[in-house]
């Protein structure tokens, strides 16, 4: 293992600066991945087109599963004090209190996030602002020309450019699209103030599958109370266009078992709206180059599993993969194709993609299958409900007894 030290790749160097790893992409795939690796000692370029992340609407909640990954990784000392902790979720359905939880989960804006984790990064790994120009990938050696003119000579490519096709194209490796506009994504503030809403957290599933609403989060950010919501429609349908238009007004008649209690939905900020295609790569299993993340699949976010995806590439590469390919000379396909076929990594990409599916179908799926089992569990719920009233009740009629 090298421990030699690595300085920003100057704009307009014409000599080659050597690395072990040059990381494209400094989302949260390659920003963890470039912290892991530069914290073992190895070389490491991490490459992306803006000094600060933007701050789009991304994830913006982890539950304690997740948070138990950035833990493992010992990234919890840089990304805790980036999140807003939360521990009381009140969960509504069929349009009535269903249960309350209280287990953790944690608020937080993805710009924020990032650029935290890119503060953080090891002194000998600093971020290079630039546009890779070139990139010419093989079984020994890898080479990158940055738009600055700086020249990069890696034993590995990691390609964590999340949605962006511009390097996948260059590779020439394509997307495919297992389920175009597959849901979308909808965040804004609320006007109302963390201290001011009755809940601290609200989960709220929607009531019918015709309004084809997966649920409505509500939750801490700072002093900020962020909605999150997942539909199942199209961006440039009416009812899209009208949510983006009146949001209080069609939250209120959508949901008003909470309406009351959330500032009667006023809205705080600007309406985002992100559609989601479920996505897969094919033509990746090449020499000296990896795809990791949202470059190599995306999941649909309604069942909060894109996170757990990301980081579980991040954690088996740094661990095993990386180390394992570093000892031996040259970086072929056979040794790059051991992450894909690694067996921890399969079973996370399956489950997002199995969850992102299944999210959908309990929702709004019209088969005989899927209508029995909304009824199923639709009674049970109701039933659920109706027992803890009754139960309350009884307690409330003979308090000496309870
Ligand atoms: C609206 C929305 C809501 C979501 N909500 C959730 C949620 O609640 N829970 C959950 O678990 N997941 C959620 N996800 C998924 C999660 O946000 C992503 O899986 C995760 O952020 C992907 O991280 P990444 O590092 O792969 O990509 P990114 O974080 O997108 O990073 C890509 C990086 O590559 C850089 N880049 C792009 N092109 C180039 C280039 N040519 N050269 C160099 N750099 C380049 C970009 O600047 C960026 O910094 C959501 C996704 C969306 C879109």
């Amino acid at each position: 293992m090298s421990s030699q030290k690595v300085s920003e790749v100057p704009a307009g160097n014409t000599e080659p600066t050597m690395v072990d790893v040059a990381i494209v992409g400094a989302g949260m795939a390659g920003t963890t991945l470039a912290t892991l690796l530069g914290r073992a000692g190895r070389r490491v370029a991490l490459i992306d087109p803006h000094q600060t992340h933007p701050d789009e609407f991304r994830a913006e909640k982890l539950g304690t599963g997740q948070a138990r990954l950035f833990e493992k990784l010992g990234l919890d000392a840089t990304v805790q004090p980036l999140m807003t902790p939360m521990d009381d979720i009140h969960v509504f359905r069929l349009g009535q209190l269903f249960s309350r939880e209280r287990r953790l989960e944690y608020g937080f804006s993805y710009g924020a996030l990032i650029n935290g984790l890119r503060a953080a990064l090891p002194h000998q790994v600093p971020l290079t602002v630039a546009k890779v120009a070139e990139i010419t990938t093989g079984p020994d050696k890898q080479r990158l020309v940055l738009n600055t003119g700086a020249i990069i000579e890696a034993r590995l490519v990691v390609v964590s450019t999340g949605h962006s096709e511009a390097l996948r194209r260059a590779v020439g490796v394509r997307r495919i699209e297992d389920s175009k506009a597959h849901s979308l994504s909808i965040g804004f503030d609320l006007a109302i103030a963390p201290g001011e809403c009755a809940f601290q957290t609200v989960t709220c599933f929607g009531r019918r599958a015709e309004d084809r609403i997966a649920y409505l989060s509500v939750f801490p950010i700072g002093g900020t109370m962020r909605a999150n919501m997942f539909v199942y429609r199209q961006a440039g349908e009416p009812w899209t266009k009208a949510f983006r238009k009146e949001p209080q007004k069609m939250l209120c008649e959508l949901m008003p078992e909470i309406a009351a209690q959330c500032g009667n939905f006023k809205v705080g900020g600007p309406v985002e709206i992100r559609p989601i295609d479920l996505t897969r790569t094919e033509g990746h299993r090449r020499d000296g180059v990896v795809f990791i993340g949202d470059a190599f699949c995306t999941t649909c976010p309604t069942p909060g599993v894109g996170i757990e995806r990301v980081m579980t590439d991040v954690d088996q590469l740094h661990s095993l993969h990386i180390p394992r390919w570093l000892e031996t000379p040259g970086m072929a396909a056979d040794k790059i194709c051991a992450f894909y076929d690694d067996p921890v990594k399969i079973a996370a990409d399956e489950n997002g993609m199995r969850a992102s599916y299944y999210a959908k179908a309990i929702t709004i799926g019209t088969g005989l299958e899927w209508r029995i089992r909304r009824l199923r569990n639709n009674t049970a719920r109701q039933l659920m409900i109706v027992g803890r009233k009754m139960k309350h009740l009884g307690q409330r009629r003979s308090p000496g007894l309870a």
